[in-house]
């Protein structure tokens, strides 16, 4: 499993990037995104996401998470 940023929420303060061992937060031309491939949940060393903890907004969120939230937006 891997985290996602909600870009609804996402301030672009740019906090979250220096905090991650894998360099799997990075910065595109107009918002921060997580690489999947990248990101395994800090849980081999931390045991819990370093970049969640950081975030001033609460806006990066598990996958399964905003899938649920998808599938509720369009089923409901
Ligand atoms: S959970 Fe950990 S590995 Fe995944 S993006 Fe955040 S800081 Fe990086
Ligand atoms: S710390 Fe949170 S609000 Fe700031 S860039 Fe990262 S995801 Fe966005």
């Amino acid at each position: 499993m891997a985290l996602t940023i909600n870009e609804d929420k996402c301030a672009r303060c740019g906090v979250c990037e220096p905090e991650c061992p894998n360099e799997a937060v990075f910065q595109t031309e107009d918002a921060y995104v997580i690489d999947s491939s990248l990101c395994t949940e800090c849980k081999e060393r931390y045991g819990e996401p370093l970049c969640e903890s950081v975030c001033p907004n609460n806006s990066i969120e598990k996958i399964k998470d905003t899938l649920y939230k998808k599938c509720l937006s369009i089923f409901s």
